[in-house]
């Protein structure tokens, strides 16, 4: 679903993510965790063609979205992204915020986009939040919308930037019940976050990077229970 080759990224001098290959499959849950500082938000960055790359390539799909701008705005679309800091439209309603894109990038009528929006705010448990702003809504509640709104592209993978570590924490497990549901239906989902129970739980695979290499990966267990890299145990007696 999503094939990245030996990718570099500098900031100007400064080398952020250093030969970076990584395939996800079909239906893949990957979960990347790291220090702060070591390149897991320009990684999904790239992902989605948010930043461009140096050197190497990143294949959506089989669509080559490195170097090839023509293609970005189709992968905007079918790369979903969620931030850390929600980012709605705060002067638009919460069923505005999920119709805008539907309308404006997929050419849906309006009835058409509210009859989705409202299935997916059914699936995010806020069906009688649509009228509402955001900054009516709890940190929760404005995440899950963040989630189906990206929903509402029809996104083929989903990118998670520490969608909980701006959440209070009695709100973090109402955004975690949600993007399992969503690995539970089949979603690729690529997701930074440090929450171990939903790494162990939903995630096929771990990816540890540090100063912009992946620098060991293996199912979570292998991962959280047998790390082999001393940098990886260090980083994990850290967190855990
Ligand atoms: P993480 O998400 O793991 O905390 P980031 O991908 O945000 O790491 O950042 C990796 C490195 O790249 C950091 O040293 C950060 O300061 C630097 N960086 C990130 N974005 C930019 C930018 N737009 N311009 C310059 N440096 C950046
Ligand atoms: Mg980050």
């Amino acid at each position: 679903m999503i094939s990245v080759k030996n990718i570099t990224k500098y900031f100007g001098h400064h080398e952020v993510l250093k030969e970076i290959s990584v395939e996800i499959a079909p239906q893949e849950v990957v979960v990347i965790i790291g220090p702060s500082g070591s390149g897991k938000s320009t990684f999904l960055r790239c992902m989605n063609g948010l930043e461009s790359v140096s050197k190497g390539e990143i294949f959506v799909n089989q669509t080559e979205i490195t170097h090839n701008k023509t293609n970005l705005s189709l992968v905007r679309k079918e790369v979903g992204m969620v931030f850390q800091r929600f980012n709605l439209f705060q002067h638009l309603t919460v069923l505005e915020n999920i119709t805008i894109g539907q309308v404006q990038v997929l050419k849906k009528s309006k009835e058409e986009a509210e009859k989705r929006a409202y299935e997916l705010l059914n699936k995010v448990g806020l069906h009688d939040k649509d009228k509402a702003c955001p900054e009516q809504l709890s940190g929760g509640q404005q995440q899950r919308v963040a989630i189906a709104r990206a929903l509402a592209m029809n996104p083929i993978v989903m990118l998670f930037d520490e969608p909980t570590s701006a959440l209070d924490p009695e709100m973090v497990g109402e955004v975690l019940a949600v993007m399992k549901d969503l690995a539970r239906e089949g979603m690729t989902m690529v997701v930074v976050t440090h929450e171990m129970g939903f790494a162990r739980e939903v995630g096929d695979r771990v990816l540890f990077l540090d100063e912009g290499r992946v620098v060991e990966q293996g199912t979570p267990e292998q991962i959280f229970s047998h790390a082999q890299e001393e940098r990886t145990q260090l980083f994990l007696s850290k967190i855990l």
